[in-house]
């Protein structure tokens, strides 16, 4: 059997799972590199600290929607069949305030909050909200089940299955994107590199990305557990603030969000920011605290920060070339890594079949 050399750059979402689809098919054997991996905690690794949970945020027709389409099915599989994995379905609702519209945190959402979006087809369960049991000032809502990753039980979940089929961890910090292919476990050279570096894309020499930029996400994590998720379209705090809520399967908590911060780059989470987080989730959703509470009633795990790997234009799945190695990108996900995974990887899996072919037709 012929056999393919590959190497996943980055232990994020979008490697691990690159590498998990990738790893069921014995001719490949993959070597996962990566500076941070599941269980560290650092401001350059986004993975970890997103909430994490499906809810669409693709505009209809663009590939975006559709990498969000072929997500669900996966992550409902995986809900359904390995309970192991972190991953539960929870109902949630969706609030829209025409007047967000035009705020970063609208914008985020706006294909979210549509009385009539694509997805109340994949979804199970969807319907709207009477608007006669709307509070003031929402002006549509919706619910519909999802899901909510435990990031800390599914990315290691997720390194444990690339491991059952034979991939290799190496923890190592590249310079350039070229020094992957000689870094194989197998001491030969890649036949490709799948760059999968979120936000680092924008230094990582060879990729140089300068249509990378970080959208901070401020978020707390509580012990108190209010019910199904809530996001708002947008709040009366900021217009690059933002208000959702979701608790996380087997024992992670609920998170409590947020913030969409552009262009920020600051890792130490604001305390007046995280007042705010936490007044405007009780107000939203007085069932987080017993009645008459305020924010003494919230039992915090921790604060903190991520960076959402933001890419102007949109995420980048592409065949290059640099230093004649060849290299498929998958990186820039936002918001969105996890709710797209499976679909961005099918697609970056896709281009790796074809440099494969190519490779192999170069040989004969
Ligand atoms: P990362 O997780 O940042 O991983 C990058 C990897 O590349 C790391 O392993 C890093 O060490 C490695 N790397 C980079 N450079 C190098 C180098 N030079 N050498 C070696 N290794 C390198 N998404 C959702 O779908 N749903 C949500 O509910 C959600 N909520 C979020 C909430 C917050 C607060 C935040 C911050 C994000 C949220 N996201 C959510 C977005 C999601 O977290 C990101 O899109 C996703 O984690 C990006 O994953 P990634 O694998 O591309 O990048």
């Amino acid at each position: 059997m012929a056999t393919n050399n590959i190497v996943v750059l980055g232990a994020g979402v979008s490697g691990l799972t690159t590498a998990y689809l990738l790893s069921q098919d014995p001719a490949n054997k993959v070597t996962v590199l990566a500076k941070h991996m599941p269980g560290d905690y650092d401001i350059e690794y986004a993975s970890p600290w997103a909430g994490a949970n499906y809810m669409p945020v693709g505009k209809e027709g663009s590939a975006h929607q559709e990498w969000e389409r072929a997500t669900w099915p996966a992550l409902k599989e995986i809900t359904d069949k390995h309970p192991e994995a972190g991953i539960h379905f929870r109902g949630t609702l969706i609030y829209n305030r025409t007047k967000d519209q035009e705020s970063a945190t609208g914008q985020w959402f706006s294909e979210l909050v549509q009385p009539n979006p694509w997805y109340k087809d994949v979804v199970p369960d969807f319907k709207p909200i009477p608007s006669s049991q709307l509070a003031p000032g929402i002006d549509n809502a919706q619910e519909f089940t999802s899901v909510c990753i435990n990031t800390a039980v599914y990315l290691p979940w997720l390194v444990g299955q690339c491991v059952k089929n034979g991939a290799v961890f190496q923890r190592a910090v590249l310079k350039h994107i070229a020094e992957a292919a000689n870094a194989h476990h197998t001491g030969q050279k890649a036949d490709v590199v799948i760059n999968c570096t979120g936000l680092s894309a924008k230094t990582l020499g060879g990729v140089l990305d300068e249509k990378m930029h970080p959208a901070r996400g401020q978020i707390v994590v509580v012990r108190n557990d209010p019910g199904p998720m809530v996001s708002v379209s947008g709040t009366d705090d900021g217009e690059d603030e933002a208000l959702y809520i979701m608790t996380r399967a087997a024992g992670g908590g609920t998170i409590l969000g947020g913030s969409y911060q552009k262009h920020n780059w600051d890792g130490i989470p604001d305390m007046n920011l995280a007042n705010r987080i936490m007044k405007r989730c009780i107000k939203i959703c007085p069932s987080l605290v017993k009645e008459g509470q305020g924010i003494e009633g919230l039992d915090i795990i921790r604060h903190g920060v991520g960076l959402r790997p933001l890419r102007e234009g949109g995420t980048r799945i592409e065949k290059d070339k640099v230093d004649g190695v060849s290299v498929v990108h998958n990186y820039g996900h936002g918001g969105f890594g996890y709710q797209a995974s499976f679909g961005c990887a099918y697609a970056a899996i896709s281009l790796v079949k074809e440099v494969l072919q190519n490779k192999s037709r170069a040989r004969l």
